[in-house]
C-alpha cells in the first residue's frame, strides 16, 4: 500500500523529500548551523502566514495551539466569545471553559459559516469580550469559514482575533497582517505536509501588548519565552530537529511550487472532488459559498450507509477516507485533499468511491 491512499483529513501522506529529510542526522541545537536553518525555515513560515510580525514553531499537536494563544493573551475570568459551526470549534470554546474563560458560546447550524453577519451580531449583543475564538477550517463540516472578512471586523472592533487555521494552513490564503489576525495557529500534520508532532503559530502586535497582561501561569507555552529565543534562531527547550528538518523541506517544496500555486492546486482539487462527489449523489454538509478547498464532508445517497463506505473504501480499495465527527459520527464521509496531494490519487479516490457506492446501492 502506498502513501498516497491515505484520503483522511490529516495527517496526510509524506512527500519524499519530507521522508528523506528526516533520515538526518542529529546536529546541537545551540549552534550556529541549527541557528541559520531555523531562521530561515522561521522566514518561511512568516511569508507563508502573510506577516511580517513572528512566527514560532514548538513540539506539541494542532491542539496545543487552542491553549497556547488563551494562555498568552488571557486571563482566568475573562470573557470571550467563541461562534461555533462544527466539532473543532466547539474543542475551542471547552477549552476556553476549561480554563476558566467566561465562554459566550453560539452555536450554528453545521454546515454553515460564521460571517460576519454573526459575528457583529454578536459582538453588538456582547461588546465586551475581550476575544474572538475561531475556526478558519471547520474540519468536520468541510467549511472554509470567511477570515478575511471577519478578522478586520474584530480588530476594529478591539477584540483579539484568535484563530484555529489547523486544517487551512498552508492550503487556503492566510494574510494574517493584512486581515488583522492577533494569533493563527496550525498542526504539522495536515497542508504543511509533515507528520502531527509541530504546533505552528503567527502572533501579531496586538497578541504581545495582550501577552503583557495576561495573568495565566504558564512555562512551556510562553510566548515570550518561544519569541525571545525565535529571535536569535532557537527554540526554548531541547529543539524537535527531526520535525523540524520535515518541516523545512515542505516549506522548500512550497517555495519551489509557489505559495499562490499551491493555493490554486487547492482550489482546483477541492473543486474536483466536490464535482466528482456529487456526481454519485453524494450531498455536501457544507454550504456552496463557503466549502472548503482541503477537505469535502458529504453525506451519502438514501440507502447508503455512511460507515460501510468508509469501510468498504478500505477493504475493496485500500483507501483510508475519515468518517464523520461529533454529530455527524455515522451519518458522513470526509475526503482529504491538502497538503502533497494530487489529481491522480483523487481520480483513483472517486473511481473507488463510484464501485463502492453502485455496489452498496445494490
Ligand atoms: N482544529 C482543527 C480544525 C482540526 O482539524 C484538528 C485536527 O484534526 C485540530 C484542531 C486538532 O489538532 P490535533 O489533533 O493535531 O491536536
Amino acid at each position: 500500500m502506498t502513501a498516497t491512499d491515505l484520503r483522511i483529513p490529516g495527517p496526510t501522506p509524506l512527500p519524499p523529500e519530507v521522508l528523506q529529510a528526516m533520515q538526518r542526522e542529529m546536529i546541537p541545537p545551540r549552534n550556529a548551523e541549527f541557528r541559520a536553518f531555523f531562521s530561515e525555515l522561521l522566514e518561511q513560515m512568516r511569508r507563508f502566514h502573510g506577516t511580517s510580525e513572528t512566527v514560532v514553531v514548538l513540539p506539541g499537536t494542532g491542539s496545543s495551539g487552542f491553549e497556547f494563544t488563551i494562555v498568552n493573551t488571557l486571563s482566568p475570568g475573562d470573557k470571550v466569545l467563541a461562534i461555533t459551526c462544527g466539532s473543532f470549534g466547539e474543542r475551542y470554546a471547552t477549552v476556553g471553559t476549561m480554563l476558566g474563560l467566561e465562554v459566550v458560546r453560539i452555536e450554528q447550524p453545521w454546515g454553515s459559516a460564521i460571517t460576519s453577519r454573526e459575528v457583529g451580531k454578536a459582538l453588538e449583543e456582547h461588546p465586551d469580550v475581550k476575544a474572538v475564538l475561531y475556526t478558519y477550517n471547520e474540519t468536520s463540516t468541510g467549511v472554509a469559514n470567511p477570515l478575511h472578512e471577519v478578522a478586520p471586523m474584530v480588530q476594529k472592533h478591539g477584540a483579539l482575533m484568535l484563530v484555529d487555521a489547523v486544517s487551512a494552513a498552508g492550503g487556503i490564503p492566510m494574510e494574517m497582517d493584512a486581515w488583522g489576525i492577533d494569533m493563527i495557529f496550525s498542526g504539522s500534520q495536515k497542508a504543511w505536509m509533515c507528520p502531527p508532532g509541530l504546533v505552528i503559530i503567527g502572533v501579531g502586535k496586538r497578541a504581545f501588548e495582550a501577552y503583557e497582561q495576561a495573568k495565566y501561569p504558564r512555562f512551556f507555552w510562553d510566548l515570550k519565552l518561544a519569541a525571545d529565543r525565535a529571535k536569535e534562531g532557537n527554540t526554548p527547550t531541547t529543539s524537535p530537529l527531526t520535525m523540524l528538518y520535515a518541516l523545512k523541506a515542505a516549506a522548500d517544496m512550497i517555495d519551489a511550487e509557489g505559495l499562490e500555486q499551491v493555493y490554486a492546486r487547492h482550489a482546483r482539487l477541492g473543486a474536483y472532488v466536490r464535482r466528482g462527489v456529487a456526481e454519485l449523489g453524494y450531498r455536501m454538509i457544507a454550504d456552496e459559498e463557503y466549502v472548503s478547498d482541503t477537505v469535502t464532508a458529504v453525506t451519502p445517497p438514501d440507502g447508503v450507509d455512511a460507515g460501510e463506505v468508509v469501510a468498504r473504501m478500505k477493504s475493496d480499495h485500500g483507501i483510508d477516507i475519515g468518517g464523520g465527527l461529533g454529530k455527524l459520527q455515522g451519518k458522513a464521509l470526509r475526503i482529504g485533499h491538502m497538503g502533497w496531494t494530487h489529481q491522480p490519487e483523487l481520480e483513483r479516490t472517486l473511481a473507488a468511491l463510484s464501485d463502492v457506492t453502485d455496489k452498496l446501492r445494490d
